[in-house]
């Protein structure tokens, strides 16, 4: 174990504190290290691995794409590619779809997509209202967007025209309104941002501004999307549609891949042949990835099962939280859920390692639990015994 962690140390820019794991394997919603320790997975490769690990049906559809083809470019058309975007209009209710190879991409994206209708349609408009404690991914565009200082001011300066508004206080999204303004970019979910929802209010709320004003409402599902919250993105509980969307993590299960989607109107004055590109944006395996996920989340009912179970891991966090005095708030919906903890979350997250469980933290205290949305009672009731003894040590 400890040779490929030195290598690794070794080897990589210091970007990452890690855990003194070496994951080597997955069956189900379990992880195995390198000396055979098993681990109850609820952080699901930060959202990702929605379908666990070891899904054969999925494997097998990867493993026959790479004997069929991996790469050819977007100049030539291949033949997963059409298939997974019509799977994703289908779940998203957009009409049309550019795949990315992360959620970074997907934000860069969208934002380049909203200025180009902005240019083409004349308006002026250059502006984006992100919200406070938002997290949109690292390149520059969308660390732009992200409403955390910490994580923009050594990169500044960064595109121009971005203002910042109190996430769930329309009033101050207001404020920030200009005639400058093309795009509203929010989770409606902030998974970093600690386990914040948006309320119905605040949701509605944004989508009739950007209506009366002319501005794109940009949703970042990359999170929250592709079941978590017990819709197949988390926009979808609300009713309000966005002008474009982006999503990731979840979406290939375990491949690299992202997507920024658009309605029709959007995609009819904005980005044309030559404005936005990418080599590997859409290639044959990573759309055989989305087309199979998408499948099986069809098929399998996972959002119903989200529902199912999301209902239940709450109650038996609700029980937690009655009796531990580590917990002040829980917080979250179907699979994403956050415990607001006393003790430094840090210590927490270390000693249930030490237990055989994998979670992690968000800002402001909280332990964020993403399990495999495949997670069952038995080991959400697994899951809570293993954090109780964390608490307690
Ligand atoms: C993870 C994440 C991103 C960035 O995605 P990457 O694939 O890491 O680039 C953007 N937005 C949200 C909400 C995320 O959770």
């Amino acid at each position: 174990m400890n040779q490929y962690i030195e290598e690794t140390k070794k080897g990589l820019v210091h970007t990452y504190n890690r855990f003194p794991v070496v994951l080597e394997r997955g069956e189900g919603v379990y992880l195995y290290d390198t000396d055979g320790k098993k681990y109850l997975d609820f952080a699901a490769g930060i959202a990702v691995c929605g379908l666990g690990y070891g899904n054969q049906e999925l494997n097998e559809a990867l493993k026959a794409q790479i004997d069929c083809l991996t790469h050819t470019s977007n100049l030539y058309y291949n033949t997963t590619c059409g298939r997974a975007a019509t799977a994703l209009r289908r779940i998203t209710g957009m009409d049309r779809v550019f795949f990315t190879n992360s959620g970074t991409e997907a934000i860069e994206g969208a934002l380049k997509a909203a200025r180009k209708y902005a240019w083409k349609k004349g308006t002026g408009r250059y502006e984006f209202i992100a919200m406070e404690h938002s997290f949109h991914g690292r390149s520059m565009g969308a660390v732009s967007v992200t409403g955390s200082e910490a994580y923009r001011t050594p990169f500044e300066p960064l595109i121009s025209g971005v203002k910042f508004a109190e996430f769930n206080n329309l009033d101050s999204v207001k404020a920030q309104v200009t005639d400058k303004t093309c795009g509203i970019i929010l989770e409606a979910l902030q998974g970093e941002g600690g386990i914040n929802r948006a309320s119905k209010e605040f949701m509605e709320g944004i989508r009739k501004l950007c209506d009366q004003e002319g501005i794109l409402m940009i949703c970042d599902e990359i999170q929250c999307g592709m079941g978590r919250t017990g819709e197949m993105f988390a926009w979808q509980s609300y009713g309000t549609r966005p002008d474009i969307m982006a999503m990731a993590k979840a979406i290939g299960s375990g491949l690299p891949v992202g997507a920024f989607a658009m309605t029709e109107e959007v995609a009819e004055y904005s980005l044309e042949p030559g404005d936005h590109g990418t080599t590997y944006g859409g290639n044959p395996l990573a759309c055989a990835a989305v087309a199979k996920t998408v499948e099986i989340f069809e098929r399998e009912d996972i959002v119903a099962h989200v529902r199912e179970i999301g209902a239940y891991l709450k109650e038996r966090l609700k029980e937690l939280a009655a009796e531990s005095d580590q917990v002040l708030e829980c917080r979250g919906i179907g699979l994403i859920q956050g415990i607001k903890v006393k003790k430094p979350v840090g210590e927490i997250i270390n000693r249930a390692l030490e237990r055989g469980l994998l979670i992690i933290s968000a800002r402001d205290n909280v332990i964020r639990l993403l399990p495999p949305l495949i997670i069952e009672k038995e080991q959400i009731d697994e899951m809570i015994e293993k954090l109780k003894w964390a608490f307690n040590q």
